[in-house]
Formats: C-alpha cells, sequence, structure tokens
C-alpha cells in the first residue's frame, strides 16, 4: 500500500501533500493511497554523531546491538544517521534494511599514536595518515580523525592535517575531525576540515572563518554539558580546569556560531541511543533559536549531508507530528508517524 502524509512541511510550514512512490516522495495522487497520518512534517530527524554498535567503549562491532540502536534511533524519528567512527566495517545491511535509519559512516576511527580509546581505532603513522584518510573516505563518503585527545596530549600538526583534507577532497570525500582543544580547533580550521566534533575550547574568533569556508559543527552540546556535574567533582587538575572551562563556555560557543553562519549539526555521541530530541532541547536552551535547532536536526543536516528534505523526487523519510515543534518541542516525543525509504516503520 502506498504511503501517504499530508499537513505543513517545515522549514517553510507550507501545506503539502506527498505520496511515497518507492523510496520516493511525489506530489502526483496515487488512487487508494493509505493517509498513514496529518500533521506537522519533519523529513526525519538526523543524528550526525552517533556511534551505534558496541555496549562499552573499546569493544568490537556487535551486530545484534548495532541493529538495536539504529531501532532506538527510528523510534525517536531518525530517518538518517552519520556515524563519524565505527568499532569496526559495519555489515552489508546497515543503512539498508528496514529497520534502520539511511546511514553515512567513516569506518574506524583514525587517531594518533598514544590516544583515543584503547581498543578503537586505527593509529597510523603520521606520514601515513593522509593516505588511509583519503582511502577510508573513497570507501564510504567520509574519514573520520582524532586530531587531539586528552589534556597536554600532542595536536595533530597542521600539515599533516591540511594533506589529509587534500587527499580526502580529492576521494571525493569528507573530512570530519575530532577536537576539543582551542590548539586543535586553530589547526581544523586552518587545515579546512569539513566538520568539527564536539569543537570545545575552539577560539570563537575563528567562527567567521568557518562560515566562510563551510567548515560545520557538531557541538555534541548535551553530552559535553551533561558531564560537567561529575567532572566538577574531580580532584582539582589542568585536565579538570580545562574540562569545566571548556564544558562551560560550550553553550555561548554554540549560540554564536548558529549567530555566525556556521552550519551546525546535532549529534548525541554517546549510548544510549534514540536521544536526538535531547540534544535539540540543549540547543534551544543554549539560546538557538528551535527553528535553527530542529534545521541542525533535521532539514539542514540532511542538506548538508547530500539528502533533500519533503519535496518531489526527495527520499521519501518523514517523521509526522501534531504540533508545529518549533512551538513545542514535546511533539518530537510523541511523533505519529515515522516513514522511511517510503514505508511507515513506526
Ligand atoms: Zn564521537
Amino acid at each position: 500500500m502506498t504511503v501517504r502524509i499530508r499537513g505543513f512541511a517545515l522549514p517553510e510550514a507550507e501545506p503539502i501533500d506527498l505520496y511515497a512512490d518507492g523510496d520516493r516522495w511525489t506530489t502526483d495522487p496515487v488512487p487508494h493511497a493509505d493517509l498513514v497520518a496529518e500533521g506537522w512534517l519533519l523529513p526525519g530527524l538526523v543524528d550526525a554523531h552517533t556511534h551505534p554498535g558496541a555496549q562499552e567503549l573499546g569493544r568490537p562491532l556487535d551486530d545484534a546491538i548495532l541493529r538495536d540502536d539504529l531501532r532506538a534511533h527510528l523510534a525517536a524519528g531518525v530517518t538518517l544517521i552519520r556515524a563519524p567512527g565505527l568499532a569496526g566495517d559495519p555489515p552489508e545491511w546497515f543503512g539498508r534494511d528496514e529497520d534502520t535509519p539511511r546511514a553515512l559512516h567513516a569506518g574506524e576511527w583514525i587517531a594518533q599514536h598514544g590516544q583515543f580509546f584503547p581498543g578503537w581505532g586505527r593509529r597510523p603513522d603520521p606520514a601515513d595518515l593522509p593516505r588511509i584518510a583519503a582511502a577510508q573516505a573513497a570507501r564510504t563518503g567520509w574519514a573520520k580523525v582524532v586530531i587531539d585527545w586528552k589534556y597536554g596530549d600532542d595536536v595533530l600538526p597542521v600539515d599533516i592535517l591540511r594533506e589529509a583534507v587534500t587527499r580526502v577532497h580529492a576521494a571525493g570525500g569528507r573530512l570530519a575531525v575530532h577536537s576539543q582543544h582551542a590548539a586543535g580547533g586553530a589547526v581544523a580550521v586552518e587545515a579546512g576540515v569539513d566538520s568539527i566534533e564536539h569543537g570545545m575550547c575552539l577560539d570563537p574568533d575563528l567562527l567567521s572563518t568557518m562560515a566562510e569556508q563551510g567548515t560545520a559543527l557538531t557541538p555534541t552540546l548535551s553530552v559535553i554539558t551533561g558531564s560537567l556535574a561529575r567532572k566538577q567533582q574531580d580532584p582539582d587538575t589542568p585536565g579538570r580546569s580545562w574540562y569545566v572551562s571548556g564544558a562551560t563556555a560550550h553553550p555561548g560557543l554554540v549560540a554564536a556560531a548558529v549567530e555566525a553562519g556556521v552550519t551546525i549539526l546535532a549529534g548525541t555521541d554517546s549510548r544510549p541511543h534514540g536521544r536526538i530530541t535531547d540534544e535539540i532541547r540543549a540547543l534551544v536552551a543554549a539560546g538557538v533559536p528551535p527553528h535553527e535547532a530542529l534545521g541542525a536536526a533535521s532539514w539542514k543536516a540532511r542538506s548538508y549531508l547530500g539528502f533533500a528534505g519533503l519535496t518531489a523526487g526527495a527520499p521519501a523519510d518523514a517523521v509526522v507530528l501534531d504540533a508545529d515543534p518549533r512551538l513545542d518541542l514535546g511533539a518530537l516525543s510523541r511523533p505519529r508517524a515515522v516513514i522511511v525509504r517510503g514505508r511507515r516503520v513506526a
């Protein structure tokens, strides 16, 4: 039975009547289509920073856990994820099967020797890192490099990161980097990476350059500020001061980034999965206008990742809500319907 949805489609809130022709939306009426829901329509939510498939840090990718995690995303209305780093190469069905969102991924993380979680990621010699990143991006469209880690650790040299960007782009892919230190953020912006993940301690003076050169920011705000209370209990060390000051400044940094015109992507980073609404709420609490916070977790993130919104010819994904989520974020917690690839999944 052909799925049909009707209502007001964000971001413009224009009335629309869509029919799923296989995996594409069409406005051409299909006789006897099943009007599954009416209301406020989003082209699905997007979690642009999630690492499904492993229960604990450093553990290998587990197919059963991966499937459960992806189902949790779908139940939350997430129709597209980007995994900037996985615990292993995902199985063939990842991002394709009916009970999974669409999925982009960067394969295993690429990190420096002595950094990142033991058991996870590849650690090439620095001279080999650009080639490894390009090979990954050629396979899946994205590579992810961890350019800084704990307090006091070395930041990846800018010339190596610049070469990685050049090679990844030549391979037709994009490069995401993990950064949580001011020095790392500066290197990432100077090298012209495609997206900065976390971006804690980023110098606000760099935001205009990011906007100009199209470097996106995935602030993972809820997970960073969520760790703040726990970190404040730690003994007073330079590492604690770094985290507490960076996490305290992070909401303001994110609001300033939106103001500066930086593309923001909503991402939840850690378990449990299916919490994208928490990140939207955290963005709004930081002072990001609800329209922009929703865009970061829906139409703007889709566009950045190469997927169209609710238009004829676009991939047939949608979330149907009973109220305008810009006025009532609570509507996100009770979707009337979730549609992926032209099929109702929730
Ligand atoms: Zn992450």
